[in-house]
């Protein structure tokens, strides 16, 4: 941390801000300040982060910087606008009702990087929102998007929170916080349709180009880059939801304003991941109907898709049929896509490196028993090579199992030591468990005590490894403590 003494009114400097969105067009946001809160503290910065982001914010200032009171310079605060589909319902305009954009910078690796505030006060994006975030969800958000960025798979990371001093009604007073999140950038499926539905082409160009200068730059010589982008953008979820499912992971409300077109997962609401395996699994309060349930996730990726790919026609083709024809090709091959990410994974988990017909149905049919034994999914794929049989409410269902399982192995070409390293990093010991989370939370919450908040991001910073001091962390939930539903706290 650099020493800084500040002049009266000068902003501080934490970094080299580079704003790429601020330079867009006005169309794309609105400029807006955060609105400072009462008084700031610091409950986390992630040290590591801000590191490898190459900014050095001055130490006596962390608090304030990162609960908008002070802004740093350089930074251009903004709200994106973006439209979207919320439970299949389309609003024409969302936007950052409570986030805002401090800047972007170049990281140590040269990706250019969005620092953003979230809980920052009303935008003009608003509607009745207050702005404001509660202390627990920013907590579970930087829980989980931590635990997912350890676990291996893209998602939005978190940089700080801040308490902010001030109450906000939710069901009844809650205590409020600031969370910073860093993005690969907050441009979503709901920016496309934001301009789609103004029917802006002409934004819809610049929009679209720009994401291909950032994220898929190797589209943009293809015969038709929009056309490559929707390929790239599909690639990319194929891959990202093949890696949720692999770990159990439930989004909650993968509404396209809530699909990063990067591939970063984003916007932990009422995430959750399983302890018993069931497909139909739904933890989010608000997800009434199961639409986006644990196994409904693949189909929920490709309908976003489509809604993607339908802004994407006047850009794709000047013959809308021709345009939609190239398209359709696109949004029917994500299942099979889909599908080749998901049995790499399974294969994975299963420790195999060879490649048979059969690996998928071998899955399957493990987890079909999994289901109906209530066997607990991160620790019978944990235990795969020792005791998982244990999981099972009739362990002989696994032995039966496992013959077809010890057969395949005896025709892969693995060593028994080279099995059990790959098996071991697809197969955490550790996921945030929702009751584990929700007891963080509440200490947080009603006694203003962090230690089970730091404990838990130290054991899930590591999720592959065992680690025998935590080995409770890795324990399902007693009938008592499980948690039966998840809410955005919004
Ligand atoms: P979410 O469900 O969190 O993805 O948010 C959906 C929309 O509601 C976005 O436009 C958010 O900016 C907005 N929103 C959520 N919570 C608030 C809040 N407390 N104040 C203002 N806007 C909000
Ligand atoms: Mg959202």
């Amino acid at each position: 941390m650099a020493d800084y003494s500040p002049s009266e009114d000068a902003p501080p400097a934490i970094g080299a801000f580079d704003n790429s969105y601020a330079r867009l067009p006005s169309a794309f946001y609105v400029r807006i300040a955060p609105t400072k809160v009462a008084a700031p503290k610091l409950i986390k910065f992630n040290y590591a982060l801000a590191d490898e982001l190459g900014l050095c914010p001055p130490h006596g200032h962390l608090a304030a910087i990162f609960a908008g009171n002070l802004i740093p310079s350089g930074a251009a605060p903004l709200a994106m606008a973006y439209a979207g589909h919320q439970f299949g319902g389309f609003s024409p305009q969302l936007g950052d009702g409570r986030a805002i954009l401090l800047g972007e910078v170049i990281d140590k690796s040269g990706t250019r990087r969005d620092v953003q505030l979230k809980g920052s006060g009303p935008t003009p994006f608003s509607r009745r929102g207050d702005g404001r975030a509660a202390l627990g969800p920013v907590l579970r958000e930087y829980l989980i998007s931590e635990a997912m960025h350890a676990l291996g798979i893209p998602a939005t990371r978190a940089l700080a929170a801040v308490a902010t001093g001030e109450q906000v009604r939710r069901e009844g007073m809650l205590p409020g916080a600031v969370f910073t999140r860093v993005a690969a950038s907050h441009v979503r499926v709901g920016t496309f349709q934001y301009f789609a539905a103004r029917g802006d082409v002409a934004s819809l160009k610049i929009l679209a180009d720009y994401v291909i200068d950032r994220h898929y730059p190797e589209t943009r010589d293809a015969e038709r880059p929009y056309l490559a982008l929707l390929q790239a953008v599909s690639a990319a979820q194929a891959k990202l939801i093949a890696q949720w499912l692999h770990v159990g992971f439930i989004h909650g409300v993968m509404n396209t304003d809530n699909m990063a077109i990067s591939g970063q997962t984003i916007d932990f609401g009422p995430c959750a991941f399983m302890d018993t395996y069931d497909p139909a699994t739904v933890y989010s309060a608000i997800d009434e109907y199961g639409r986006y349930a644990y196994a409904n996730q693949p189909r929920i990726a490709n309908w976003n898709l489509a809604r993607l790919a339908e802004t994407l026609l006047p850009l794709i083709d000047e013959d809308t049929d021709k345009a939609i024809a190239l398209a359709t090709e696109v949004i029917e091959g994500f299942q099979t896509q889909y599908a080749a990410r998901w049995v790499e994974g399974a294969r994975a988990k299963l420790g195999l490196a060879t490649v048979e017909d059969g690996d998928e149905a071998l899955m399957n049919d493990l987890l079909v028993a999994m289901h109906k034994n209530q066997a607990d999914f991160t620790n019978t794929f944990h235990n795969l090579g020792g005791d998982a049989r244990s999981q099972f409410i009739n362990p002989t269902e696994f032995d039966q199992w496992a013959i077809a399982y010890r057969a395949r192995l005896s025709r892969d070409t693995l060593s028994p030591a080279e099995r059990s390293a790959k098996m071991r990093q697809a197969n955490p010991a550790y996921i945030p468990r929702n009751h584990r989370v929700e007891q963080a939370l509440n200490a947080a919450i009603q006694r203003d005590d962090f230690t089970l908040f730091e404990e838990l991001l130290t054991v899930l910073a590591n999720p592959f490894d065992d680690q025998p001091d935590y080995a409770r962390y890795s324990a399902p939930p007693e009938p008592s403590e499980r948690v039966q539903n998840t809410f955005c706290g919004t």
